[in-house]
């Protein structure tokens, strides 16, 4: 299967795409997922405008819309107009949007007064990175999913995606696709490194031997600070329903960290895949163009056929120290 969808994928040849309808069924329970303010539907109707034009309108697939506040009408029908496919609103549940019983409030608020780092002040930021790492894939409205590929605002889609990117994850049993892999401020993340290592002592035997840790992990042990930039990233949700992600997770939050430093659900994310899957398992899509506010990826020109509106000399993303670690290293 791996030669076939390579082809498929890498093929460039669009009438040969598949076209699904809005109704009819999917060969993949897939959808678009976004956390969102309703005070972002312009940046938001962007990012849809373009998946809808690169992609989705051959394929429909769903869209569900998270929010911590009910979404307005305005919100709701502006979201609407531009595609004909399925699309739902939802509200988080209390308990997954705040702060767990044991977190010292006052505390967090001292560092959230010194901090100096990028969204140090922000605690409704802090809520959202713990909701994206431990919370999203439990929400209801993505109980029956398979597969979920996770949107923003105000990113571009620069080519055309003349494929399915979760029938080829299903296909090769891919567990979790990346795009762009930078290293994470290191203020923001002072002690994740060391509360992961402790996780591994406590539970070894969830650690499967072979696995992606050296991506995260210099040979003197340190931290590489190495993640996948998680506004794109098109996960299999089994990975994050399973009983080691849950266990990964209650420790993280346990010790406070998301709200005594600022710990990312991107170095979360990624650092739970280097513990727990296998490089085999992880796909590194370098053929989306994609750009989120400050990074960017564009894919080499060959692989496209010229559907890109970016410049392939500045592919930037390609070169990172992160995405070169993961094409090199095992
Ligand atoms: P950055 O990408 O790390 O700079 O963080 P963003 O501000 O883009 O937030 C990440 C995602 O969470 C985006 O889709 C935001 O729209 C969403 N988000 C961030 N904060 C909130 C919030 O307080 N409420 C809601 N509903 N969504 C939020
Ligand atoms: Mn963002």
């Amino acid at each position: 299967t791996n030669t076939l969808s390579q082809q498929k994928k890498y093929g460039g040849n669009s009438e040969g795409a598949p076209q699904y309808s809005p109704e009819g069924i999917k060969p993949v329970r897939g959808a678009l997922v976004a956390l969102v303010r309703n005070q972002e539907l312009y940046g938001m109707r962007k990012t849809v405008r373009e998946l809808e034009d690169r992609w989705n309108h051959k394929y429909n697939y769903p869209y569900i819309f998270l929010n911590n506040k009910p979404f307005t009408e305005k919100f709701k029908q502006g979201i609407r107009d531009l595609t004909k496919a399925k699309v739902e609103f939802g509200v988080l549940d209390k308990d997954t949007w705040g702060y767990p019983e044991w977190v010292d409030q006052i505390k967090a608020k001292e560092e959230r007064d010194s901090a100096k780092y990028i969204k140090g002040h922000s605690e409704s930021y802090r809520f959202m990175c713990r909701f994206q790492s431990g919370f999203v894939h439990k929400h209801p409205l993505l109980a029956d999913l398979e597969f979920y590929w996770r949107i923003e605002p105000d990113v571009n889609y620069y080519c055309d995606i003349d494929y399915d990117p979760f029938l080829f994850m299903k296909t090769n049993g891919l567990k979790y696709g990346w795009n762009i892999a930078p290293t994470e401020y290191e203020p923001t993340v002072r002690t994740l490194w060391n509360t992961t290592q402790e996780f591994m002592k406590k539970n070894p035997q969830m650690i499967p031997d072979k696995n992606m840790i050296d991506w995260v992990r210099n040979s003197d042990g340190s931290y590489t600070r190495c993640h996948f930039w998680s506004n794109f990233e098109i996960v299999d949700l089994s990975f994050y329903r399973s009983a080691e992600y849950q266990a990964y997770f209650d420790h993280l939050d346990k010790s406070g960290g998301f709200f005594y430093e600022r710990w990312g659900d991107a170095p979360v994310h990624s650092l739970a895949v280097a513990m727990f899957l296998r490089k085999s398992q992880v796909h590194y899509f370098d053929d989306i163009g994609y750009r989120h506010p400050a990074m960017a990826h564009c894919p080499d020109g060959s692989k496209e056929r010229g559907k890109c509106i970016c410049d392939p000399e500045d592919g930037w993303a390609h070169g990172f120290s992160c995405a070169k670690r993961f094409r090199s290293i095992f």
